[in-house]
């Protein structure tokens, strides 16, 4: 057992070691996926001794939304939630790159896939995690053959446990067939995102990531990497993209708190661009990893941190 296996988690309102958090086997989302949850990370700054979270609020409002999606009652306020990830990082004396994962789940132990009239439970729980997909060497991707959920089957936006059954079979296509992530199209055959990741292209320098109703997930990270490009100059665009714009974009990336800023090689055995990471997705790399771990003063808004609480 790792030791972070005795670092305390929060379950039924009571703070516990991670190994202690169980739930019954008749769980109304073990069964059914009906959970929603969020993925957030904090990064350990050396220097500074400290530990930032990124963007907790935005992380805290998504999971109100799916909440809302799924007819399920979030009972904490966002500085009761704050207050419980922080409990957990500080009780747990976190001084690495962790990653949190807060869900809202249905907790009954009903028989019946249904929203309504079904009690809700709040867990947290946090593991260390450094690079979740290699960040350096470049990705090699497919366009999936498995299509991505719809906002009117499973709602993406929501971000839900059930809904990563998609996920899943996308992401074990990929890599059983030799890639190292996947790209879905939506059901009117444009691009949508990856695995656990939106999706960015560059071409002629101009930034483009699929629009909202693309069925992609409102990614953070996305709506961080819209603002930066903004503030340096870089034209963007949110709109519909084609399948085969990948193949002749000049750059292209993922970007997610998991993955972070991935740059992309090849897309169905296409080379993108010089087959080498592109100077303006280096540049958003680059003001990235020192926006997170708190180099960059100006958007120290964008960050919580856990040894000043
Ligand atoms: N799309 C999907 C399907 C995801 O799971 C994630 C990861 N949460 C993202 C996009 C990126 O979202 P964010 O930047 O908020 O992590």
């Amino acid at each position: 057992m790792s030791q972070y296996e005795e670092k305390p988690c929060f379950l039924n309102g009571k703070y516990l070691p991670l190994k202690d958090a169980n739930i019954n086997i008749r769980t109304h989302a073990l069964q059914y996926g009906t959970a929603c949850f969020g993925g957030i990370r904090a990064y350990y700054n050396k220097n500074k001794d400290n530990l930032y979270i990124f963007r907790l609020k935005e992380h805290y409002n998504r999971l109100l939304n799916s909440s809302k999606i799924l007819q399920m009652t979030m009972s904490y306020s966002y500085e009761e939630f704050e207050n419980i990830l922080i409990t957990c990082l500080k009780k747990g004396e976190w001084k690495e790159n962790a990653y949190i994962r807060p869900i809202l789940y249905k907790s009954d132990l009903e028989l019946s896939p249904r929203l309504h009239n079904v009690k809700d439970s709040f867990s947290v729980y946090i593991i260390p995690l450094n690079d979740y997909l290699d960040i350096e060497k470049g990705l090699n991707t497919c366009v999936s053959s498995w299509v991505r959920i719809e906002d009117n089957q499973i709602p993406t936006r929501a971000k839900a446990t059930g809904g990563y059954i998609n996920s899943a079979l996308a992401k074990s296509e990929a890599l059983q067939n030799g890639f190292d992530e996947a790209i879905f199209l939506d059901s009117g055959k444009f691009v949508s995102e990856g695995s656990a990741s939106n999706l960015f292209l560059v071409k002629n320098n101009e930034l483009i990531t699929p629009d909202l109703p693309s069925s992609i997930l409102e990614g953070i990270t996305r709506r961080t990497v819209l603002t930066l490009a903004e503030e340096n100059n870089i034209k963007f665009k949110e709109r519909r993209v084609g399948r085969t714009e990948l193949y002749t974009a000049d750059e292209l990336f993922f970007a997610g708190t998991g993955v972070q800023i991935a740059w992309i090689k090849t897309v169905d055995k296409r080379t993108i661009g010089e087959g080498k990471m592109g100077p303006i997705t280096k540049k958003l790399h680059d003001q990235y990893f020192d926006i997170v771990t708190g180099k960059l003063e100006k958007y120290s808004n964008w960050l919580t941190a856990v040894y000043d609480k």
